[in-house]
């Protein structure tokens, strides 16, 4: 096998396409001498806000933030439960576990990799207050089952969106189906930032007030502070820099759609493997390229394409109720613990070529040969 040198994501040609708009933005910043919650704060939220469809777009200083303000101001607090999935960034539990809260975790869909909605049906309890769906690697959570479940329960729905931004459900943007949604801006996400960046997305009035608060210390009135909040604004450079991308999302989340579908027929020549689907009603944006490699030959196939110079991540190589943060805390989700031994994500990015794509299904099937 030739080496190939091609890299799990390549954000090069985005970059150089908009290279005027994103250096002038820059400039025009550091010019204009405003760099915390200026103008372009305001106006990417705005902006934010009508791309989702929602009435309030909260700009934070990282997705994680977004997730620990979203909970806290849709009301979670020390000894609730959120019932989550253990398939997901460390970060998602992490929020819950930040505010005293107990992550509960319930198994997955083996083909979507999100909520498994009749598991979270029986997990709730007394004690529950907030479900947490997370839409991995850009494809929608199965929705309508969790908001109902939580009408008919009393309970709050954030979204763990990060990896999702411009995903579809039923023809609704994710991100704007439940209390709350949460965005990252995190360099390799569908809308990347030179930095860390995040967001919430909300039709509330009380959680994007409360939101609004804690994300500067706790202050609807500057120095008047009445709650202990964080500092977690959003960067005017990154806000900068996300206003030039944010009209070619749309584009790029397509050209990881049209790629997605390549490999899809590319890989049904390839024995042993399950390319990923769209298993709801909805628009996978792809943030990941995601296949199961089955008969425990994953580790393997990683190595050997990794020898011919093809980048792949294993998405996630631990379920995060076996990892050791939670330690002795929860028993077995088999179809969670499946998953992180047969996942992998190849190559993929808005311009990836198929040509590119096709030498990586060759040698993923030399590989597994
Ligand atoms: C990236 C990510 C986060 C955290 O976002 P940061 O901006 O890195 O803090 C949370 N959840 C999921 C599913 C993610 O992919």
């Amino acid at each position: 096998m030739a080496e190939l040198n091609l890299p799990l994501l390549d954000l090069g040609p985005q970059t150089d396409a908009l290279w005027e708009e994103l250096t002038s933005a820059v400039q025009e910043v550091i010019r204009g001498g405003r760099f915390i919650m200026g103008p372009n704060v305001k106006a990417f939220e705005q902006e934010m806000a009508a791309y989702l469809g929602v009435k309030h777009a909260i700009g934070l200083n990282s997705g994680t933030d977004a997730l620990v303000i979203a909970l806290r101001a849709a009301g979670v607090g020390p000894d609730d439960e959120v019932i989550t999935t253990p398939f997901s960034f460390f970060a998602t539990a992490e929020a819950i576990s930040s505010l005293g809260a107990r992550p509960v975790f319930v198994d997955i869909a083996p083909r979507s990799f999100c909520l498994e909605p009749e598991q979270v049906a029986v997990a709730v309890t007394e004690r529950t207050r907030a479900l947490l769906p997370v839409h991995l690697f850009g494809q929608a959570a199965d929705m309508d089952p969790l908001v109902d479940l939580a009408r008919e329960r009393g309970l709050r729905v954030v979204e763990d969106a990060a990896q999702a931004l411009g995903s579809e459900y039923r023809g609704r943007k994710v991100g704007a189906l439940g209390t709350a949604g949460c965005f990252s801006f995190f360099p390799t996400k569908p809308l990347g930032g030179f930095g860390d960046g995040g967001l919430i997305a909300t039709d509330d009035d009380e959680v994007a007030e409360q939101a609004r608060m804690l994300r500067v210390h706790g202050a609807k009135k500057k120095y008047f502070n009445e709650a202990i909040g964080y500092n977690s604004r959003l960067d005017e450079l990154q806000a900068a820099v996300l206003r030039v991308k944010l009209p070619h999302l749309d584009e790029w989340n397509e050209g990881r759609r049209v790629a997605a579908a390549r490999y899809g027929a590319m890989l049904t020549e390839v024995a042993g493997v399950v390319p990923p689907r769209e298993e709801v009603d909805g628009r996978h944006v792809y943030h990941q390229y995601t296949i199961r490699v089955l008969d425990n030959r994953r580790d393997g196939a990683k190595a050997k394409l990794a020898e011919t110079g093809i980048g792949t991540m294993i998405y996630y190589p631990v379920p995060i109720h076996r990892l050791p943060a939670y330690a002795g805390q929860y028993g077995s989700l088999p179809v969670a613990e499946a998953a992180a031994g047969e996942v992998l994500s190849l190559p993929l990015w808005s311009e990836i070529t198929e040509e590119s794509q096709a030498r990586v299904v060759e040698a993923l099937a030399w590989a597994l040969d």
